[in-house]
């Protein structure tokens, strides 16, 4: 199939490490000189973020600055009450759709995008199953009390203890990506006693990034089995009695905006879901995630009310035109739950005022934190939106770049943002939508200790992750002799 009319994007373009800071314009063309450079604009804050008499963030109902004074920053703070309101709006969107058409949907959270034990807990009370990607996500998920049967294991390299872990736990389904994988499986839980469920991952061909998509044949990444191999493989699975097949998982990009890949998508995927009937039941269908949010006043995203309706429908018709009954629907929702519920708090440390060209000066405003809070400007040059948390200002907007504190000068915050131009070395500066992909992210780059993790609702604050000290860092450096350890004394 042809890529869609107007998609003139070339795979190179698709690939985000040529998506650097460095061959962008000066200014994006999509950043426009806000009116009030104070303003919050409502999709890319968390909900009910607001300034106070004072002009300080509340967000929760707590000031930015308070929570700066309890816990320091850099710090990572997530709106419960928002992520909790996105996982009950996500599960409804999608439940109400299939039955418009009939059907039910699951929701799993794909923990990758933040995963603790209490937003384990949180999603869990919302009827979220948790997806999982490694026996680190599968331990906290299994930590925090989450019901095995509602967690999905992804990868397309598990481990065998991984393996192991996930089959002795019981875990609802195992979602395998390749031949060996399938053997692997059935060994462990031939092993275990158990019958394993398992969904194959297909690869639909169809790769989506936020406007547009791309779709081919054969697609040339390291996820699932072509199109062409999962019939071989499900009647693999369906040989072995220690497993059983319980449908098709596909995934086909993130931060996608609109129903077109997905629709696109779904209707490959049909097609095969509907072959294998011949072969047995197949009651489940797994559409992956990827919906996106707003990071920016640019970003328009479908709502997900909509987005759950346009995918929902696009496979209810497949099925229909097919004759063939409507399976459960599955989504796996990362970025569009936990996404605007964060915002990231640091203190400004600097501010320089860099000529870009004769007519243009740019503010770089350096902060306690970086690249290593937030890789997601140097990994895929991702924008953000940033705002003075610690007071209002009257001051003439002026282009600033956000940058941290790293050796590096692709430490990218926020790429392009306007900011009142008073900006100074002890505001703080709050950076929104940084719940999704950062605290997990996050690395010790410069041996920087990684920021602690409050949640906030209701005008209370608790520390959900502590943050790392340098000892912690240094703890796993055999070489130091540490006073009171037992290589002291030796
Ligand atoms: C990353 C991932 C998701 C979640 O993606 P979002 O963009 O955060 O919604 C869901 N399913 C699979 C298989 C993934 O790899």
């Amino acid at each position: 199939m042809a890529t869609p009319p107007g998609n003139t994007r070339t795979p190179l373009d698709w690939c985000p490490c040529v998506s650097t800071a460095s061959d962008r314009p000066a200014v994006p063309a999509w950043l426009a000189a806000p009116d009030d450079a104070n303003a919050l604009v409502p999709i890319v804050w968390p909900e009910g973020a607001e300034r106070d008499q004072d002009g300080v963030l509340r967000v929760g109902g707590l000031a930015a600055d308070d929570l700066a004074a309890r816990f320091g920053t850099p710090l990572y703070v997530l709106d419960e009450d928002g992520v909790r309101a996105r996982a009950r709006e996500v599960l409804a969107a999608f439940r109400d759709a299939a039955s418009r058409h009939g059907g039910t949907a699951r929701v799993y959270y794909a923990g990758k995008a933040f995963l603790s034990s209490e937003v384990v807990r949180w999603v869990s009370a919302e009827g979220l199953g948790v997806d999982v990607a490694s026996g680190g996500e599968l331990a906290v998920a299994l930590a925090a009390g989450a019901d095995p049967a509602r967690l999905g294991l992804h990868g397309n390299n598990k481990l065998l203890p991984e393996i192991a872990q996930a089959v002795g736990a019981g875990v609802g389904s195992i979602v395998v990506d390749s031949r060996v994988e399938i053997e692997r499986v059935a060994e462990a839980a031939a092993a275990a006693g158990r019958v394993q469920t398992v969904l194959v991952r297909v690869n639909s061909g169809v790769h989506a990034e936020t406007h547009d998509f791309l779709a081919t044949a054969h697609e040339d990444q390291k996820f699932g089995f072509a199109m062409t191999d999962a019939a071989a493989a499900v009647t693999r699975i369906r040989e072995l009695p220690s497993l059983r097949f319980a449908g098709l998982h596909c995934h086909i990009g993130s931060q996608i905006f609109g129903t077109a890949g997905f629709a696109e998508s779904a209707a490959r995927v049909v097609e095969l879901h509907a072959d294998l009937l011949a072969g047995g039941e197949v009651p489940l269908l797994n559409l992956g995630g990827g919906f996106g949010i707003a990071y920016t006043a640019a970003d328009d995203p479908t709502p997900i009310a909509h987005l759950a309706e346009g995918i929902v429908a696009a496979v209810a018709r497949e099925c229909a035109s097919r004759g063939i009954p409507l399976p459960e629907l599955a989504f796996e929702p990362g970025r569009a739950v936990v996404g605007r519920a964060g915002i990231t708090l640091y203190r400004v440390g600097t501010v320089k005022p860099v000529r870009v060209s004769d007519d243009l000066e740019r503010l770089y405003v350096s902060v306690d934190g970086g690249m290593s809070d937030n890789a997601r400007p140097a990994l895929y040059g991702a924008d953000y939106s940033a705002r003075i948390a610690s007071r209002r200002s009257d001051a003439a907007a002026a282009l600033a770049r956000v940058v941290g504190r790293h050796c590096e000068s692709g430490d990218i915050v926020v790429d392009a943002e306007y900011l009142p131009g008073d900006i100074e070395p002890g505001d703080l500066l709050a950076v929104a939508a940084t719940g999704a992909y950062c605290f997990s992210l996050a690395s010790n780059y410069n041996y920087v200790p990684r920021p602690p993790v409050v949640a906030v609702a209701g005008g209370e604050a608790r520390l959900i992750v502590r943050g790392e000290t340098v000892d912690d860092l240094l703890s796993r450096d055999v070489g130091i002799v540490r006073p009171g350890t037992s290589e002291e004394s030796a």
